[in-house]
This record gives C-alpha cells, sequence and structure tokens, in this order.
C-alpha cells in the first residue's frame, strides 16, 4: 500500500530520519489553529494526495503567517490535483534550502537486490533526470542477505558527487533509511527533495513509501490501512476479502491462486481481449466467495463477460462446481461466464455443471479456449 506523504513522514520519523515538525489536518481552521501550534513562521500548506508534482500543480504554498494559511488551505482543501481531490493537508515547519537531493531504495527484482538511487539534482521528477541526465544518479545494488556496510554507503555517498558538507548527513540518514525499507517492510522509500540546509543539516522534505501488504501481520498498519484510498470494486473486494485489483478491460477474471490468476489474464490478452481485473478467489470453493466474487465483477460497467479459470488441488472440482451452482442461484448474474475447471476431480466438476450449460454459463475445457469465448463474448456485448 502507498502511504500519504504524512505518513510516510511519520514512518521515516520511527526510524529516526529527520522530518520537519507538522500536522496532517482536514478543515482549514483546524490548519490555521496547527500553524499556530507550530508556533513559528513561515509553514508549508502541503496537498496530500498520492501522485508526484504536487508542487507544480498549485498544491505546495509557503505561508508567511495565519491568514496566509487561511487563504491557502482555503485554495488547497478540495482541490484536484491530476484526478486526486485533496482531503487532508499536511502543515509543517518550513525549511531553508541550499541543496535539493533524491535518495530512494527499492526492489531490483531483475537483479534480485535491493536498488538505491541517489543523485545531487533533486527536486525533479527521477525518470526526468534518468532520462536527461543518466551520470548523475548514483546506484548501488545491495544483496538483502548481506545488507549495506558503512564503506559501501559511503563510497556510494561519494560517487553522487553531494556537497561535501552533506557527506555526513547524507551517510546517517540513507543508513538509517535502508533500515526503514527494510524492517519497515517497504518495497519503496523515496526522499525527493533530501535537502541539504544552510546550516548543514540533511533533512527528508518530502516522503514517498510503498509498503509491502503481506509483511502487514508484522506491523501496527491500522492506521495507514484505514485511510487507503479504493475505488468501490476494491472496497467491495477487500471487505469480502478477496484479493483483487481493478484493470480497465472487458472481461472479468475469477481464479483460484494468485499465480493462476495473473497467467489468465495473460491468457486473456493472448486472445486479444484485455481483462477488468484481478481477483484471487483463495483455496476452497464455498459459494459466500463466488457470489462476493460475482456480484463485484457484475456490477462493474466495465465487464462484459466472465471467465471463471480453476484449477482443482484440495479443492476438490465437485466442490468447486457446486460452489459455482449455488452462487449463481442466489444472484441474477448479467453477464454471460465461461468456466474451465480443471485439476483434482475434474470429470465428476464438470458433470455437474453440464446440467446448467446454456447462454448465461458456458464451459471450456482449455484454458486459453475457455479465455477465447471469454474475448467473444465480451466483444459481441461492447
Ligand atoms: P512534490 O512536488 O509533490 O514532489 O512535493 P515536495 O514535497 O517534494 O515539494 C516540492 C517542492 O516544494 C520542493 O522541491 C521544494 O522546492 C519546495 N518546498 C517544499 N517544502 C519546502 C520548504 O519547507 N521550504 C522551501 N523553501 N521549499 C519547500
Ligand atoms: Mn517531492
Amino acid at each position: 500500500m502507498d502511504l500519504f506523504e504524512y505518513q510516510g513522514k511519520q514512518f521515516f520519523g520511527s526510524f529516526d530520519i529527520p522530518v520537519s515538525a507538522g500536522e496532517a489536518v482536514t478543515t482549514v481552521e483546524d490548519a490555521v489553529a496547527a500553524a499556530e501550534r507550530l508556533n513559528t513562521y513561515p509553514v508549508v500548506v502541503k496537498a496530500q494526495v498520492q501522485v508526484g508534482g504536487r508542487g507544480k500543480a498549485g498544491g505546495i504554498k509557503l505561508a508567511n503567517d495565519a491568514d496566509e494559511v487561511r487563504t491557502f488551505a482555503t485554495d488547497i482543501i478540495g482541490m484536484d490535483i491530476k484526478g486526486h481531490t485533496v482531503n487532508v493537508v499536511w502543515i509543517e515547519v518550513a525549511s531553508d534550502i541550499a541543496e535539493e537531493y533524491y535518495a530512494s531504495f527499492t526492489l531490483d527484482r531483475a537483479k534480485k537486490s535491493h536498488l538505491g538511487m541517489l543523485s545531487a539534482e533533486g527536486g525533479v521528477e527521477i525518470e526526468t533526470v534518468a532520462e536527461e541526465n543518466p551520470d548523475a544518479i548514483a546506484k548501488i545494488w545491495i544483496d538483502p542477505v548481506d545488507g549495506l556496510d558503512e564503506a559501501t554507503l559511503r563510497e556510494w555517498v561519494a560517487a553522487a558527487n553531494l556537497n561535501p558538507d552533506a557527506t555526513e548527513g547524507a551517510v546517517d540518514i540513507l543508513g538509517k533509511l535502508y533500515t526503514a525499507y527494510v524492517d519497515g517492510d517497504a518495497d519503496l522509500v523515496e526522499i525527493n527533495p533530501l535537502i541539504l540546509k544552510p546550516t548543514g543539516e540533511v533533512h527528508a522534505l518530502d516522503a514517498k513509501v510503498t509498503l509491502d501488504n503481506n509483511a502487514g501481520f508484522r506491523h501496527e498498519w491500522a492506521a495507514y490501512e484505514a485511510t487507503q484510498e479504493r475505488d468501490e470494486r476494491e472496497e467491495a473486494a477487500h471487505e469480502a476479502g478477496l484479493e483483487y485489483v481493478g484493470l480497465e478491460g472487458s472481461v472479468g477474471i475469477i481464479a483460484n491462486g494468485a499465480g493462476l490468476a495473473m497467467s489468465t489474464l495473460d491468457v486473456v490478452n493472448q486472445a486479444g481481449g484485455s481483462p477488468a481485473n484481478f481477483l484471487d478467489v483463495g483455496g476452497g470453493a464455498d459459494a459466500d466467495k463466488f457470489v462476493a466474487a460475482l456480484t463485484i465483477l457484475d456490477n462493474d460497467p466495465r465487464v462484459k463477460s466472465i471467465l471463471i479459470n480453476i484449477f482443482g488441488g484440495i479443492t476438490r472440482g465437485e466442490e468447486v462446481a457446486n460452489g459455482i451452482i449455488e452462487a449463481l442461484g442466489r444472484i441474477d448474474l448479467a453477464h454471460p461466464m465461461v468456466v474451465r475447471l480443471d485439476g483434482t476431480n475434474a470429470d465428476e466438476g464438470r458433470e455437474i455443471l453440464k446440467p446448467h450449460l446454456g447462454d448465461t454459463l458456458q464451459m471450456e475445457s482449455t484454458m486459453l479456449s475457455a479465455a477465447a469465448k471469454a474475448v467473444e463474448l465480451a466483444a459481441a456485448r461492447a
């Protein structure tokens, strides 16, 4: 899950990374009160949306007194930034900036390593730096088992050609940032800009953090979880305990197991169609799960046909078939559905489905033919 800047700063703060003091608020009055509590001006009024380039969009303003906080908070709360409505603003003590840098850690899956990036060209989007001046980004790959030792860290910082005054501060923050990334179970931590102040301190002025949801059980992430922005489909799936990701295509997909669900997306593409979602019903095959999954897909205006792709393992084919039939009895499905059922006791499962086949429920014997059928049905109804 992606954190808002103010949550990212809270996350950084818990690993002792220096961030500015501030408060997150949702109303103009609270924004003014928060600024007064910070008890120093200027403060920065920052729109909290999960999209970059807030500064350019007018979502970040320096306020010199309470009246300016009121003016800027009035402008920013409710503002639309690239399709995201601003509901929360973060008021923080303004920093003096001598230089702006870029720092991040993320996973390089191809290299099976962590990737650290550090650049003296901060403040702008890293993609732009990568395109226009790739040599300005110092990269290191860190073996997750070995970790990041101080000598390597120092070499890396030296390679980035920061102002020498920033060296010690950068080494300190980057060491902590790596710890935050690893121990905090993040997939991405990014500070842009990481600033050098005229006084010589190095400080995180922005925070972008993506946490690994699979590690949630190890942490207290309820507060982050509570503010997640989900579309209606994702919210319904989350409540039903389904692994769901909304996409833009027209073939709704239900599969068991994340690997099979991903392959199903590929096969729908291969058949010339486009998936409306990723949905993993997981193990088991009770009707409740199918009811929840089918309801989400059926209510999605993008969906034109539904493809169920199940490979029976511990869950046997006849249980799956019975689950599907019971679910269909409980909801009035508006879209045609194609089932491919294979694996343990698939023959028994198919026998159960056979008497119910028709325009609404169709069956195919292979994954590719089922995908082709679902794509054809979706195209006919587009
Ligand atoms: P983004 O545009 O969404 O990446 O938002 P940032 O938090 O990175 O802020 C954008 C820019 O606003 C920064 O690169 C700074 O130049 C400026 N800015 C943000 N906070 C401060 C501050 O405390 N003092 C000053 N002088 N500038 C700031
Ligand atoms: Mn930024």
